[in-house]
């Protein structure tokens, strides 16, 4: 801990606990919103929710989920189904390996569990793109199994009703934050107490300006009585932006163009795109021998660029990218694996692209009606 950092506040009484328990658990009670996984609690669908929300807003998520569900109803039509299928429903929602990792989960479970999600916190715990909060989240939403949780909304809670000023991502933070979630937990309703928790947290808790004056807890609340809600949570140094170039190649072999999926290491596993390569540092304009180099590297066939299509931008993570499309004829080379595929324009919307790949292939689309 450096010089004139406060220490760790201690997890207050079973009496302050108990009054926030009942204090929360009425607010949800009247404002709980009614989404489609709450009026459930199917097992299948809390855990299909939980994976859609991680890093995404629950309005964003709510279509996408009954559209979801609607053509997988149950972990046997989601096992069955193509990746394809899986990713071009999930396309728009981000982080792509959230699907991948349903989808195999879902295999996992018609194989291993016959395919009913499994009720045991280690053995759900165990599967694809399921971590502690996950299981906890699940299971107690779902079973009202005791369980703690901890995600982007709680931590902020937590860290404001402690007022807990350090890093709540850094160790201490963590064991902390755990254990104040784990003590929290009541005998029953434990899923209610859980959403009631996160619903606070994205509701009324927000990051920028939390709404205290209508906070059901604030009178138990540290960071209220302090004034220091707005420096709580503490924020890790910020990572630096890098403006980073890249170009996208669109290689036509008469109406149709070439597309290739990304491998399980890239960056957008599992989707397809355009043949994509990163330009060397500091470069911004991309020459015709690079990409016929490129290109063979990327499909094993040789190209003749001919004109630049566009340029885009957009950002993944900490990289803003410049993204330079160019148009290549087709010369020769076969198509030596599953991982490429040619398309007519029209065609693409059957496949599941990644953004940028996506307004490529409309850009090419209108270009030919
Ligand atoms: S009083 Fe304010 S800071 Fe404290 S939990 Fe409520 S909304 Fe968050």
């Amino acid at each position: 801990m450096s010089m004139g950092t406060p220490p760790p506040p201690e997890i207050p009484d079973s009496r302050w606990r108990q009054s926030l328990r009942r204090r929360l658990l009425t607010w949800f009670g009247v404002h709980g919103r009614d989404l489609p996984w709450r009026r459930t609690r199917i097992l299948y669908h809390v855990w299909v929710s939980e994976i859609m929300l991680q890093q995404t807003q629950v309005a964003t998520v709510v279509p996408y989920f009954q559209r979801f569900i609607s053509r997988f109803p149950d972990i046997s039509s989601l096992a069955a189904a193509k990746e394809d299928e899986v990713l071009r429903l999930w396309e728009g929602l981000g982080y792509y390996r959230r699907a991948r990792n349903l989808h195999r989960a879902a295999q996992q479970i018609v194989q291993d569990h016959n395919a009913q999600f499994p009720e045991d916190f280690s053995v759900a715990r165990s599967l694809p793109g399921i971590g502690r909060y996950t299981a906890g989240a699940i299971l107690s939403i779902a079973l009202d199994q005791k369980l703690p949780i901890l995600e982007a909304n709680t931590v902020r809670v937590f860290s404001r009703l402690l007022a807990f000023r350090g890093i709540p991502t850094e160790k201490h933070g963590q064991q902390l934050l755990w254990s104040f979630s784990e003590s929290l937990l009541p005998r029953q309703r434990v899923g209610d107490l859980n959403q009631a928790l996160m619903e606070l947290g994205s509701e009324v808790c927000t990051p920028r300006v939390p709404s205290c004056a209508s906070c059901p807890v604030h009178m138990l609340c540290a960071a209220y009585r302090q004034g220091t809600q707005a420096l709580i949570p503490a924020k890790k140094p910020r990572t630096a932006i890098e403006n980073v170039t890249e170009a996208a190649i669109v290689i036509q072999r008469g109406t149709r163009v070439l597309l290739r999926r990304h491998s399980d290491q890239e960056r957008w596993a599992g989707l397809w795109d355009f043949p994509r390569f990163a330009t060397n540092p500091g470069q911004t304009a991309v020459s015709n021998q690079e990409l016929i180099d490129n290109a063979h590297q990327l499909t094993g066939m040789k190209i003749d660029p001919s004109q630049h299509l566009t340029t885009m931008q957009h950002g993944v993570t900490r990289f803003r990218i410049t993204l330079q499309c160019h148009l290549a004829h087709y010369v020769s080379g076969r198509k030596q694996d599953d991982h490429l595929c040619w398309r007519a324009p029209d065609e693409l919307e059957q496949l599941p692209l990644n953004v940028t790949g996506r307004k490529i292939g409309r850009l090419l689309a209108d270009r030919t009606k």
